[in-house]
C-alpha cells in the first residue's frame, strides 16, 4: 500500500472530531510530499535539526507538530513556526517556550505531558506534579504559551488490560481539568490558558483503544509510512 492509500484507509476509521498527525520522523522528504499532495497537513517530528531542515524545504502551510523530547536549549529553533509542542514534561521547559514565545511576540500552543506508563524511559509530569504545577501558573497569566491539552504514550507491551488502564488515567485527568479550567479565563488573560481540548494519545499499535478513551489526536507513524528507517548517530 501506499501513504496515500494507508492514510485514506486510517482517515475513513476516524471520528469526527479527531485529527490524524503523520509521524514523519526519520522519513524522506519524499514521503511527506506524498502525504502532502494527498491533502494532509499535520506531520509530527522528534529531532530539531531533522525538522528545521524539513520546514525549510518544504511547503510552508505544512502544520509541525513536536512530538518528541525537547531540551530547553533547543525551544528557540523551533518557536518561530512549530503548530504544537507535544511533550511538555518540565516546568523548566514551559517556562523557557513561555520565554522564546515572548522574544518574538508569538503564542505557542503545547501539550502537558504525562507519564502514564510504566517504563521509566518515557517523560511526562507525574499525575501529582502536574496538578502542582497548573496551581502554580494559575497565580501567573501567561500571554505566550497556551495549553491547549495533554498528551500521554501508554506503555508497549502485548498487555492489553495494561494499556487501557493507563490510557483510562490519562482519559479522567484530562476531563478532569477540563471540567475545572477548560474555557475559563483568568484575571487578565485573553484566552483561556488552560484549554483542554487536545487529548494527543495513541500511535499505530494502539490508537483504535486511544479512540475509546477519548483521544481527539493519534500520532501515526509506521502505520502510515511503512518501517522507519534507523536513526543516525547524530541526531
Ligand atoms: C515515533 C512516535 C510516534 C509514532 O510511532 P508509530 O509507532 O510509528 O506510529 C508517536 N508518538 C511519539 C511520541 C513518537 O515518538
Amino acid at each position: 500500500m501506499t501513504v496515500s492509500e494507508n492514510l485514506q484507509v486510517i482517515i475513513s476509521s476516524l471520528p469526527a472530531g479527531v485529527t490524524l498527525v503523520a509521524v514523519s520522523k526519520l522519513q524522506p522528504q519524499s514521503a511527506i510530499m506524498e502525504a502532502y499532495g494527498a491533502g494532509h497537513f499535520d506531520f509530527g517530528e522528534n529531532y530539531i535539526q531533522e525538522l528545521r531542515d524539513k520546514q525549510l524545504s518544504l511547503p510552508s502551510d505544512i502544520r509541525w507538530h513536536f512530538i518528541g523530547h525537547l531540551q530547553s536549549n533547543k525551544v528557540k529553533y523551533i518557536a518561530p513556526f512549530v503548530h504544537l509542542i507535544h511533550g511538555v514534561d518540565s516546568p523548566k521547559l514551559f517556562r523557557e517556550i513561555e520565554k522564546q514565545g515572548q522574544k518574538i511576540g508569538r503564542c505557542i500552543d503545547v501539550l502537558l505531558q504525562v507519564h502514564i506508563s510504566e517504563e521509566d524511559t518515557k517523560f511526562g509530569f507525574s499525575e501529582s506534579e502536574l496538578l502542582d504545577f497548573i496551581d502554580q501558573i494559575k497565580e501567573h497569566p501567561l500571554q505566550f504559551v497556551r495549553i491547549k491539552g495533554l498528551m500521554g504514550m501508554a506503555s508497549f507491551t502485548e498487555r492489553e488490560d495494561q494499556i487501557r488502564s493507563e490510557m483510562k488515567q490519562l482519559s479522567s485527568l484530562y476531563h478532569q481539568l477540563g471540567n475545572q479550567y477548560g474555557g475559563k479565563t483568568f484575571g487578565q488573560v485573553l484566552y483561556p490558558y488552560l484549554e483542554m481540548s487536545i487529548l494527543s494519545m495513541g500511535m499505530s499499535g494502539d490508537y483504535p483503544l486511544a479512540l475509546e478513551y477519548g483521544s481527539n489526536l493519534i500520532r501515526v507513524g509506521s502505520a502510515i509510512f511503512g518501517a522507519r528507517p534507523p536513526k543516525p548517530s547524530s541526531t
